[in-house]
């Protein structure tokens, strides 16, 4: 069976920490590779974090029907899911790992109810949150500004997923993550 795993949260929360991990320990899983018409971070490699597109390029692959699900997350800022990316990766045989948020994960588990397990990662409280974006240092002062409120909406998702991950102390959140995807892809 083709399978999905997606690991969605405020921005800040850790899910790409944790999927990082996870892609070091399981050569079952592959990144689902978004499509983002946000600026490339410094230590981002175009095709391997992300595609970044023009506004203009996204907005004709939305046209196209390219997309499985598409959000704009942020003012000007979209992010989505390309069917072909997902389709690459299955006929890889690989399940596939996604990082996006909570819209976009909603989104994707009902389209693949029964193949898709969807784990919404929890900080230890927003304070904690705020903290960890502003150790990250990658937003400007708007972008932080609109995170952070966002964040506090998505934090009320939590129960719309399959599992909640606590991500307090970083080594038992991961044993934890190792824990969840063993059974997931035994299954
Ligand atoms: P997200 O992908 O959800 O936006 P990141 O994985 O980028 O979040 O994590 C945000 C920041 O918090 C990063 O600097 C990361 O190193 C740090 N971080 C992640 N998990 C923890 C943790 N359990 N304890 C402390 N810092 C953490
Ligand atoms: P960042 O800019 O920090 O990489 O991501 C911002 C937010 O967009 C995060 O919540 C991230 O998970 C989400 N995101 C990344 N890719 C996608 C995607 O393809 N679709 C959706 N809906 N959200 C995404």
């Amino acid at each position: 069976m083709n399978k999905l795993l997606i690991f969605t949260a405020p921005s800040g929360a850790g899910k790409t920490t944790i999927v990082r991990h996870l892609l070091t320990r399981f050569e079952e899983l592959a990144f689902s590779v978004s499509a983002t018409t946000r600026a490339r971070r410094p230590n981002e490699i175009e095709g391997k974090d992300y595609y970044f597109l023009s506004l203009a390029q996204f907005k004709t692959l939305v046209r196209d029907g390219a997309f499985l699900e598409w959000e704009e997350v942020y003012e000007n800022k979209f992010y989505g899911t390309l069917r072909s990316e997902v389709e690459r990766l299955w006929n890889l045989g690989k399940c596939v790992v996604f990082d996006i948020d909570v819209k976009g994960a909603e989104s994707i588990k009902n389209i693949y109810p029964d193949q898709a397990l969807a784990i919404f990662v929890k900080p230890p409280s927003f304070e904690v949150l705020v903290k960890r974006l502003e150790m990250r240092r990658t937003e400007n002062e708007d972008s932080f500004a609109s995170r952070v409120h966002r964040a506090k909406e998505e934090l009320l998702f939590q129960d719309n997923f399959d599992a909640v991950l606590l991500n307090d102390d970083l080594q038992r959140t991961l044993q934890e993550a190792e824990k969840m995807v063993s059974r997931f892809i035994q299954i």
